[in-house]
């Protein structure tokens, strides 16, 4: 199967130009993107002016109704269509995902294009049952609430769940009749391409949906300055973050919601229940995509009394976990996204070490790599810290990679104030038997999700984002609607 999934690989062209106002299009430059199969691959770089040739078609669209102005029973329709086509089209989106990102093929294929599809359908689904308001006025007006579509959007985001995260964004948005300029990461732009041409071929018309491949500093820039741009939904880097505010600022007073990293502690307290299993979900939370995850359960604080237990059961959980190449189905890790980011993480954990710490964990990096042709190099094995201390850089910043930090507290009181001992707010967890002291340490974490014996526990029913560093927007849920409108009033008199 191996072999079919990298004969596969190698068989598939993508399509690399920008897609813009229903047609591919060629750019002036390109850029080049790491694959898992090794090498590059040049992808079109959208400048300036192609951001502003998708914006006006995005505007365009938007004033002319083609989009905004349909029944929601018929954008329905076409978001449905578009959701088939996900669904039709899974492998090839799951092998574009894996070449780029480096995760393995059974999670693009049965994690992030199926999400994808789901997040779009349940969004389509959702937008002809909602009603707006009439409000509480005197018999002499009739005073209507409504919700109004804002008009461009601009979604920006990361490259570490490229599919999922644009559909978050896109769907959403598309469901309450807005235009979209999609901008991935430089790391990972196949989907996003392939994603817009599928929804032309679904029906949604020109210029509604249009994705702008490009590098941060040149395209990114171009879309978080356009004047014609009515709101950016990004999710990233908090520096990043803070660039697309200074952009709002400096151009047409934009909306921004920010959707920003995490460094997401386990509260495991005394009486937390059977460890082993606590253990596994401990380690799936932080080694999942090679811990390139924004809510990545990164910190654990467990009382002292069951640290032992808890070190030996994360050992037997790495000892099991089978590291390699992203196109082999059995993979659970497969490389970090490219070499930078593997520098990046290994800075991280000798910047613990020269700290105090110790590597209380570690697997073998290079295990079961079973393919010359993967980006074997680009591995970092699962690894477990130990005495890191509070104030290291490793303990404050994201690491983003497959590192957990294991740190005792002698009472939940204590724990509490642990896991908030951080600038970020995006999640957590609490490890306890007695529901009623899981939630009164459920309430005292300052965090987006707090999940109570269970980790990432997740579905598009939810809202998901932060607090703090962690950013301000939410995705997903009823509530991401919301995000995507604006109300206006409209008051007759009915005296005259
Ligand atoms: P990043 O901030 O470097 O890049 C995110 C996007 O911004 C990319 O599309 C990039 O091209 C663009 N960009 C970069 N520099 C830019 C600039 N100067 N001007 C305009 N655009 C620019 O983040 P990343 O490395 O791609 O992703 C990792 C980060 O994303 C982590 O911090 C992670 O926690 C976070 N993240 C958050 C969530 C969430 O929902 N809260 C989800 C996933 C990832």
């Amino acid at each position: 199967m191996t072999d079919t999934w990298h004969e596969r690989a190698r068989a598939l062209t993508p399509q690399t130009d920008a897609f813009i106002d229903g047609h591919p299009r060629t750019t002036d430059t390109t850029f080049r993107t790491s694959s898992a199969l090794g090498g590059t691959r040049e992808v079109a770089e959208c400048s300036a002016a192609d951001v502003d040739a998708a914006v006006t078609a995005a505007k365009a669209a938007f004033d002319d109704g083609r989009w905004s102005r349909l029944p929601p029973a018929e954008r329905k329709q076409r978001m449905l269509a578009f959701a088939d086509l996900i669904d039709a089209n899974r492998e090839d989106l799951a092998i574009m995902e894996t070449l780029d990102v480096g995760k393995p093929i059974g999670e693009s294929l049965r994690v992030d294009a199926p999400s994808a599809a789901n997040t779009v359908r349940w969004y389509a689904e959702a937008i002809d049952k909602r009603y707006d308001e009439i409000a509480p006025t005197g018999p002499d007006s009739l005073a209507l609430v409504t919700r109004e579509p804002l008009g461009v959007i601009g979604a920006v985001v990361p490259w570490n769940y490229p599919m999922i995260i644009s559909m978050w964004k896109v769907a959403p948005a598309l469901a309450t009749g807005n235009s979209v300029v999609l901008k991935p990461a430089e790391q990972s732009p196949l989907t996003a391409i392939a994603l817009a041409r599928l929804a032309s071929e679904a029906g949604i018309p020109d210029g509604v949906f249009s994705t702008v491949p490009g590098t941060g500093p040149v395209t990114g820039r171009a879309l978080g300055l356009h004047p014609l741009v009515d709101k950016i939904a990004f999710t990233g880097s908090p520096e990043t973050g803070a660039r697309f505010l200074a952009y709002a600022s400096e151009s047409n007073l934009k909306q921004v919601a920010l959707e920003l990293g995490g460094k997401s502690p386990h509260v495991v307290l005394s009486d937390a229940g059977d460890m082993a299993g606590i253990a596994e979900t401990i380690g799936w939370g932080i080694f999942y995509n090679a811990g390139q995850t924004c809510h990545a359960g990164s910190r654990v604080i467990v009382h002292p009394d069951r640290l032992e237990e808890l070190l030996h059961h994360l050992q037997a959980f790495v000892s099991g976990f089978a590291v390699g190449d992203p196109l082999d189905e059995t993979t659970q890790m497969g490389p970090l996204v490219d070499g930078e980011q593997r520098e990046r993480v290994e800075g991280y954990v000798q910047i613990a070490r020269s700290d105090g710490a110790s590597i209380a964990i570690q697997a073998d990096g290079h295990a079961s790599s079973n393919s010359a042709s993967s980006n074997s190099a680009n591995l970092y094995p699962p690894t477990v810290l130990v005495d890191v201390p509070t104030d290291s850089r490793a303990m404050r910043e994201e690491i983003f990679g497959p590192v957990l930090i294991v740190q005792t507290a002698d009472d939940d009181a204590s724990a509490i104030a642990a896991a908030n001992d951080t600038d970020y707010g995006l999640a957590a967890a609490v490890w306890s038997r007695d529901i009623a002291r899981a939630h009164r340490a459920a309430r005292g974490i300052r965090a987006g999700t707090v999940w109570i014996n269970t980790f990432d526990a997740a579905d598009i029913v939810t809202p998901f984002g932060g607090f703090g560093r962690s950013g301000f927007g939410r995705d997903r849920s009823l509530h991401a609607l919301d995000s995507y409108t604006a109300l206006k009033t409209t008051w007759a008199a009915l005296d005259s």
